[in-house]
């Protein structure tokens, strides 16, 4: 056999850990040292012992063979749940071409303590939410339901196949109510018994009172809750007790994946195709890639859950890589919601040039009348989108951002990149005219609208600006669901996680203005829109209407989204992934350089690009260097360079070699380059 070297990082608390340092390893270690394995080697030229951790083996010798020294012992019993952990940062460097030092931060998390119990945290997201029901007192475990027929076949399946050791991901393709989450504790029951641990991740925005009291009722105080309000300390010992043993459970957003469990069984990721399980962080991580590495690392189980999968997930269970499992049935009863298409073009050929269709008016009327409850949902907030001028035609941009201000409350402009706010100016900037005049309708300004429209209404409105104070959000939709209000007014953050019993009407008011943002994800999100809102409304017995008012009515996302139709979704927009070359169809890199120096910036892309093109001509496609969506944010100019190709590990050889090469320039200094594949 060949002999075999191992790369190890010295323990992180001691050394300058972006390095790994690469030992022999001796034939008599050789059945005993894995990656994960924490060893004792000789270091530095004193050579002293010092404990590390192996994230690597190979053949392959990286020095002069007479300079590496030899793995002195392992330490029993090594593999621990901060091994794994640093192996699978290993496994983010190289997947994501961050540092080693940036993926262990990422993975391990700061070392502060402060303590504070369990019951407080979860506490602590009772009073910050401002609801008035207390936290029960410890294991208060409720019954189970019984789960109805598909909900007992996917649970039986999996429980099966768990047994058997076999640790396929599975996507469960389940509409909005069909009972996944019942689905999820029946699984963490069974891995629970078997005295290993689960994590549940839930988008932070759906991370809710209502939705952690769920898992509480069922599982005491066996769980933890994870979200981004902790603080350091707070978040620190929530691990802390995961290391412990202290709990099972650990419930919370993207980084309550890397909870040190000593024997982890199980991952869930609920609403898997959410976007805000991808990181904005260096490294760029998706929360699904990586607990489908962390699976394999503990040889645990993925679940993913979606009434709407990622075309990512959906392709990789056709593919055969996930197992499929649908739920098709709403498990609490009721019927999912009409959808209604209102064609905009049409009322505006009729006189009609309210922002309210004059069916979604008389739905809204018979709901007041019935002192039922309507939802209405814009994807922008503020009172107009952009001010521009009638005369000159500019619209007001922010001075230190390439985009155009939002007008809020009719007095003041808000910068929505960098927060820059100035008065309405009474004169056009450019031009010194008096014409000056707002566009794009914003939640601010529905909720005027239906003020006026229904008079004897009350009205909530939730969107960022009402809910930044602590609180602000679960005040909000805890008022609404005791009926406090008749019309709830928002943007995305009211379609998720909540259960409004009273809810029979969902107005989608401008469809459209998801479908034009430049990004191709925007079909994918459009189709999304419409799914959890229709699901909501008529959750319970009564049956519900969602209304989605739209200028493109033959678009197929609008087509298949009024339909609740996935399966078509999936087949066109896979159609039109395919003819682009996007992701999932093709792999793609996206390499984002930013800097105060335009110049200098535009300069150093270019020979991104050429020295890019020059040695990788063919073997993949490369769009770009393009300015980025928004040029400008804060002063910072940015620019983007594409590449495409159906092999990853490509696009993995061309960062590297990008960024060995940016690491030798003066730019280097001046300008940041960050890395993101998909
Ligand atoms: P999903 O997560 O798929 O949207 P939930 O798990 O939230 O669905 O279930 C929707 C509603 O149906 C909840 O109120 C839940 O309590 C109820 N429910 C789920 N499963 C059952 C069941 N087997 N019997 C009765 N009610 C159920
Ligand atoms: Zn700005
Ligand atoms: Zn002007």
């Amino acid at each position: 056999m060949a002999v075999q070297y191992a790369s190890i990082i010295i323990d992180i608390s001691h050394e300058n850990v972006d390095r790994v340092f690469q030992y022999r390893i001796p034939d008599s270690l050789l059945s005993q040292v894995q990656v994960g394995t924490q060893v004792c080697v000789p270091f530095g030229s004193g050579n002293r012992q010092r404990t590390g951790y192996v994230v690597d083996i190979t053949d392959r010798a990286d020095y002069d063979e007479s300079r590496i020294k030899e793995v002195a012992e392992v330490i029993p019993e090594s593999v621990t749940a901060d091994s794994r952990l640093i192996r699978l940062a290993w496994w983010m460097k190289e997947r994501y071409g961050s540092t080693m030092n940036q993926a262990l931060k990422t993975v391990l998390p700061v070392r502060r303590r402060v303590r504070a119990r369990n019951r407080e945290v979860v506490r602590s997201l009772v009073l910050e939410e401002g609801v008035s029901g207390d936290v029960p007192e410890e294991n208060v475990a409720e019954p189970p339901v019984s789960l109805n027929r598909e909900q007992a076949a996917v649970a039986e399946m999996f429980r099966s196949d768990y047994d058997r050791g076999i640790h396929m991901p599975v996507l469960i393709h389940g509409i909005t109510g069909s009972g996944k989450t019942e689905v999820y504790m029946a699984m963490i029951d069974h891995v629970l018994s078997q005295g290993r641990q689960a994590i549940v991740l839930i988008p932070e925005i759906a991370l809710t009172y209502q939705t952690v009291m769920r898992f509480y009722k069922r599982f005491g105080s066996r769980i933890c809750v994870m979200h981004s309000r902790l603080s350091a300390g707070e978040r620190y010992d929530q691990f802390e007790r995961a290391r412990r043993g202290e709990t099972d459970i650990m419930i919370g957003a993207r980084s309550a994946l890397f909870a040190p469990f000593a024997n982890l069984g199980l991952i869930i990721i609920d609403e898997e195709h959410e976007g805000a399980y991808k990181s904005e962080g260096t490294p760029r991580y998706h929360a699904r890639e990586v607990a489908e590495e962390l699976a394999r690392i503990h040889e645990a189980q993925l679940i993913l859950g979606s009434a709407t999968p990622s075309l990512e997930a959906y392709s990789r269970a056709r593919a055969g890589i996930y197992r499929l499992y649908r739920l098709t049935g709403r498990a609490g009863g009721g019927s999912l919601a009409q959808t209604e298409v209102v064609d905009l073009r049409e009322e505006m050929k009729q006189g009609n040039k309210s922002i309210f269709s004059l069916r979604l008016q008389q739905l809204i009327r018979e709901r007041l009348d019935k002192g039922e409850q309507t939802m209405l949902f814009m994807n922008r907030r503020g009172y107009e989108n952009f001010v521009s001028c009638r005369n000159c035609g500019e619209a007001v941009k922010c001075p230190h951002c390439d985009v155009s201000m939002t007008l809020h409350n009719r007095n003041r402009l808000v910068c929505h990149y960098c927060g820059h706010t100035i008065p309405l100016p009474k004169h056009c900037p450019s031009c010194g005219s008096a014409y000056l005049a707002g566009f794009g309708t914003g939640t601010q300004k529905i909720e005027e609208l239906t003020r006026q429209m229904f008079p004897q209404a009350r009205i909530l409105r939730m969107d960022l600006d009402t809910t930044s104070r602590k609180g602000g959000h679960e005040t909000i939709l805890s008022a609404f669901a005791r009926g406090d209000a008749d019309i709830l007014i928002g943007t995305q953050m009211i379609v998720k996680g909540h259960d409004f019993s009273r809810v029979t009407l969902v107005g989608i008011l401008a469809a459209d203005t998801s479908l034009y943002a430049p990004d191709y994800r925007c079909g994918e999100r459009t189709f999304q829109l419409p799914g959890p809102a229709a699901g909501r409304a008529g959750r319970s017995q009564r049956p519900g209407i969602a209304v989605i008012q739209t200028y493109m009515p033959e678009h197929y996302c609008i087509r298949t989204a009024a339909k609740q139709d996935y399966e078509e979704f999936y087949r066109q927009e896979m159609g039109f992934r395919r003819l682009m070359a996007y992701p999932p169809d093709c792999h793609m890199l996206e390499i984002l350089m930013t800097g105060k120096d335009e110049e200098l910036l535009n300069h150093m892309m270019d020979q991104v690009y050429q020295s890019v093109n020059k040695n990788f001509q063919g073997a993949i496609q490369l769009i770009g260097p393009v300015p980025a969506a928004v040029y400008k944010v804060n002063d910072i100019y940015r620019k983007i360079l594409y590449m495409k190709q159906r092999n990853y590990d490509i696009l993995i050889r061309i960062q590297t070699y990008i960024q060995d090469r940016w690491d030798e320039t003066e730019a280097c200094r001046k300008l940041n380059i960050q890395y993101d594949f998909s």
